[in-house]
């Protein structure tokens, strides 16, 4: 390693040992040594002292004890020793820094600093672990932490939207000569947060501890690592996680010792300015320190040095195009014109059709296109009929086609799509617009993309727009028969009315022995795939990471249990596993990735179940949140008592059915209550329980074991009557 990189980061992680120092012994003498201190919404402690030293650090006096050994992995100065710095000293230079930067930002919670103005500040393990399913479909091939501030705003805006346009979480912070990227994003307009995929983390260097402590979590959560394998963990995200560094503007030696620890995780730094360059060093894949002044070519090198993989689809149309954009809003004041929702009617539709019926790539338009609006008009009936036709294609693969179109029209820059079908909502910008978005590009895109995602099944892809009022409504006439017809036949289907079922493994890449085996009755615990998603996928790819798993003799139809489905399990969870119970949570349970929509435990005193989703933060009877119960029961290990579990599954007659189904049910948030809505109270009603919802108890009613049992109690609650469950 270069001498004078290594000095710098050395002198670096001193300045930041210091500022550590001083902050801890300010924080112990006014708070003591007991003090409580941690990260927001976490089970992972301080996670980088969690990850590679095992410590749980709860309290300043622990804090104490991961400076201590951050300290002692503090080289020498430079000038106190006669020798070259060589890489290992900078090395553990960043190291330490971590350490320290993360006690310093746990302090500024404590003192209520974090996070900045604008910015995230520490990320939550709930985000972690719902862009975890991003990272493992490959619609997120890495992130970048940008640190600095680029020489105008301009170049700026232009830099995250190259890193966006390729699907690339961006992570924004620091400064460089008193200004931050932040602030050019934002005095530029620029869309941040979550669902645009650029993230605030804090104005200054030492808070780029958080893409960082975030990274390392995903060792732990989906890597399957246990806290203190530090030297695993290290690889895990240089192997696993594609990250990068940018600075933009001067590396000082924060930076340096910051970008140190950062190679450690296998993460290289780019720079934009004269640094002295790191050629291969073993420890990130390929080069460690860049440079690169053209500012159009940065990106493509990042992306080059980290060996990211990035699908770009270049389609035709005049607006940037990629899964970044998928969750941006188009607010009133930027609508240029809208389709469905409240403003008129629209429908989506995907049909399938004899090749000879169509012909691939025509996309025609039949009425107004948006130009061509009288002015002060701003919406439009729409209607849009898909028809596709392949020699692989059946019929079941329409509606997962039709699902895909939410996600192929949200990627075009300045289009929001929501809903589905016949309620169906697509907005328009003023600036996609003035770009030249019209109507017409819709189809060029979902041509593309259709082709482009189920080249293997879809031969041809016809395209036919409507937005003239009476042929929407005749059109819209056909497609409901269609829904309607749709939903009769998969309502039909159940476990015991196919011979195979899918197994789902995409999840391994994270959590090494994790699989989903996904039946009509029950679906992946993201939510994500049901039974005909797998069967399509594996028609599609049949490499893939669903394989058919066929029925065969069934050992133990209550619990669930099939001699093949133990044997594939055994043999895909690297022989972890060995038996496996479709229906039961006690009894051999499925295990759990990461992904859950929803986690379900077991309450012993009250001899029932309580389900918990991902959206609700509040504290649940188990006397644990979503959160901290999520954290114990991720990474593909069966937990007997817990389990998770798509949201829809609650709707499904297998649900848990082993152990008594829905009788079972004692507590669940009031918001999942009312998603499930009408689904629901169709199956408290086919099992001859009418009022079991009001008997269910949500925060309003309990948020203890304590309060949970008087109101079972009061209401009677079926579970108390029901077989103990272990
Ligand atoms: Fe992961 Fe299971 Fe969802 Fe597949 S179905 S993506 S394995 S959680
Ligand atoms: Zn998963």
């Amino acid at each position: 390693m270069s001498k004078i990189v290594a000095a710098a980061a050395i002198r670096g992680a001193r300045v930041i040992a210091r500022e550590a120092e001083e902050f801890l012994n300010k924080a112990l003498k006014e708070h003591g040594p007991d003090a409580r201190i941690g990260f927001p919404e976490t089970a992972f402690f301080l996670p980088m002292a969690n990850a590679l030293l095992g410590l749980e650090v709860k309290t300043l006096k622990e804090a104490g004890n991961v400076f201590n050994y951050a300290k002692g992995l503090l080289p020498l100065e430079p000038k106190e020793k006669l020798w070259l710095p060589y890489l290992g000293d900078a090395l553990d230079a960043g190291i330490a820094t971590l350490l320290c930067e993360e006690i310093i930002t746990v302090l500024r919670y404590l003192y209520k600093q974090e996070p900045q103005t604008d910015c995230n500040g520490f990320f939550t393990d709930t985000i972690l672990r719902s862009l975890g399913i991003q990272l493992v479909d490959g619609r997120m091939p890495g992130f970048a932490a940008i640190l600095g501030a680029a020489p105008t705003n301009e170049i700026a805006v232009s830099v995250v939207r190259q890193l966006q346009e390729r699907n690339i979480l961006i992570f924004v912070g620091s400064s460089s000569g008193g200004r931050s990227i932040i602030d050019q994003l934002k005095e530029s307009g620029v869309e941040m947060g979550w669902d645009n995929y650029i993230v605030p983390y804090g104005r200054d260097t030492i808070s780029a501890i958080y893409p960082l402590n975030w990274a390392i979590r995903s060792a732990m959560t989906f890597g399957g690592l246990k806290a203190g394998q530090g030297k695993k963990c290290l690889l895990y995200t240089k192997e696993r996680v594609f990250a990068f560094g940018l600075t933009l503007g001067l590396v000082d030696d924060l930076k340096y010792a910051t970008g140190a620890g950062a190679i450690n995780m296998g993460f290289p730094i780019i720079a934009d300015t004269d640094i002295p360059e790191i050629k291969p060093s073993g420890i990130t894949t390929y080069e460690a320190l860049v440079k690169e002044f053209d500012y159009k070519k940065i990106v493509p090198r990042c992306i080059e040095v980290r060996g990211v993989r990035v699908k770009v689809s270049k389609i035709p149309i005049p607006v940037l195009y990629g899964a970044a954009f998928e969750g941006e809003r188009v607010r009133r004041e930027q609508l240029y014109c809208e389709f469905g929702g409240k403003s008129s009617q629209a429908f989506e539709l995907i049909s399938m059709r004899d090749s000879s019926q169509i012909e691939d790539g025509k996309i025609e338009l039949v009425g107004p296109d948006i130009d061509q609006l009288p002015e002060k008009v701003k919406s439009l009936p729409l209607g849009i009929l898909i028809e596709v036709a392949g020699r692989k294609l059946q019929k079941d693969f329409e509606p997962i086609l039709e699902r895909q179109l939410h996600r192929f029209f949200n990627y075009c820059m300045g289009v929001m799509h929501i809903g589905q079908r016949d309620m169906n909502w697509i907005r328009i910008s003023k600036d996609a617009f003035a770009k030249g978005l019209r109507v017409k590009h819709l189809g060029i895109v979902l041509h593309a993309m259709i082709h482009e995602e189920f080249g293997a099944i879809a031969d041809k892809v016809q395209i036919t727009i409507f937005t003239k009022e009476e042929d929407v409504q005749r059109e819209l006439i056909k497609a409901r028969q269609v829904y309607a017809e749709r939903d009769e036949r998969l309502g039909g289907m159940t476990d015991e009315s196919v011979d195979t079922f899918y197994s789902c493994e995409l999840c391994q890449s994270f959590a090494p022995n994790h699989i989903c085996v996904i039946t009509p009755e029950k679906v992946g615990l993201c939510g994500a795939y049901s039974w005909l998603d797998t069967k399509a996928a594996y028609e599609i790819a049949p490499s893939g990471g669903n394989k058919p798993i066929p029925k065969g003799e069934c050992l133990d139809p209550v619990n669930g249990e099939w001699a093949s489905v133990n044997a594939y399990v055994s043999l895909r969870s690297n022989r972890t596993l060995e038996r496996f119970s479709m229906y039961s949570i006690v009894n051999n349970p499925s295990t759990s990735c990461g992904c859950f929509e929803c986690i379900m435990a077991v309450i012993p005193e009250a001899n029932g179940i309580m389900i918990v989703h991902r959206d609700f933060s509040g504290m649940t009877p188990c006397g644990m949140t979503f959160t901290t119960l999520a954290g114990s029961v991720g990474g593909g290990i069966q937990t007997p008592g817990f389990l998770g579990v798509g949201k829809i599954y609650l709707t499904s007659k297998k649900f848990i059915s082993a152990d008594g189904g829905l009788r079972r049910l004692i507590w669940m948030p009031k918001e999942l209550k009312e998603l499930l809505g009408e689904k629901l109270i169709k199956r408290v009603q086919e099992i001859g329980e009418p009022d079991l919802l009001e008997k269910i108890a949500d925060e309003t009613i309990a948020t203890t074991s304590e309060e949970l049992m008087l109101f079972l109690e009061k209401v009677k609650h079926p579970a108390l009557t029901l077989p103990p469950l272990f």
